[in-house]
């Protein structure tokens, strides 16, 4: 038996004539939609991290790299899958008040779109899919990051790597690229700028 699969919106889209209506033409909006966005935020919280976040159907999944991300294809970092995070975050700035999760400052190391390339027998695999797999495999269009990165799942945790490409490069790039992809500020003038409101409230 044929099973037809159903669309989402179907139905919205079955009873409308997008000719004559000014209402939202899903197909037409799906064509507008812009690309993916990335974050990776740089983390001073009990360990220095950096928190890799993809946009993937409409909130962020996230992996803490302890070491942060290289351009060498020759070095692998780990990367700890941690709790998806809403979109939104993928600009927060600024300092995560003590005794509170995640205590510290936080800077948006780099930001920008990504494109899903990883294909199998001949056809795109879904982001949503790839995550399921355990394997990601993307083009980073940030400030700092650029080229084809990969994601590998492993038994427990995740790998996250450059792919060899004109933008992979020996250069220790979390040491020489400090300052924030957002509002240029290091680390220390953000912690600086943020610490009144930390003190609110505080006797
Ligand atoms: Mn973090």
């Amino acid at each position: 038996m044929d099973i037809k699969k159903v669309e989402p919106l179907e139905v919205y889209t079955r009873r409308r004539n997008f000719e004559k209506t000014t209402e939202p033409d899903p197909m037409r909006v799906k064509k507008m939609q812009k690309k993916p966005v990335f974050t990776v935020q740089e983390h001073h919280a009990s360990h220095l991290h950096w928190d890799l976040r993809l946009e993937i159907d409409g909130v962020m999944p996230s992996w803490a790299i302890p070491k942060g991300p290289s351009t060498d294809p020759k070095i692998k970092r780990l990367a700890v899958q941690t709790e998806d995070h809403p979109i939104a975050y993928a600009t927060f700035e600024g300092v995560i008040p003590e005794g509170e999760y995640g205590a510290g400052t936080v800077m948006v190391w780099d930001f920008g779109t990504y494109e899903n390339i990883r294909i199998k027998d001949g056809i795109s695999v879904p982001m949503d899919q790839c995550l399921k797999d355990g394997r990601i495999e993307i083009v980073l269009h940030g400030q700092k990051l650029r080229g084809v990165f990969v994601l590998i799942k492993t038994k427990i945790n995740w790998l996250f790597f450059k792919k060899s490409d004109e933008y992979s490069s020996i250069e220790d790039i979390t040491k020489t690229q400090t300052r924030s992809a957002l509002t240029n500020r290091t680390i220390d003038e953000i912690a600086r700028s943020h610490s009144d409101d930390t003190k609110k409230g505080q006797p």
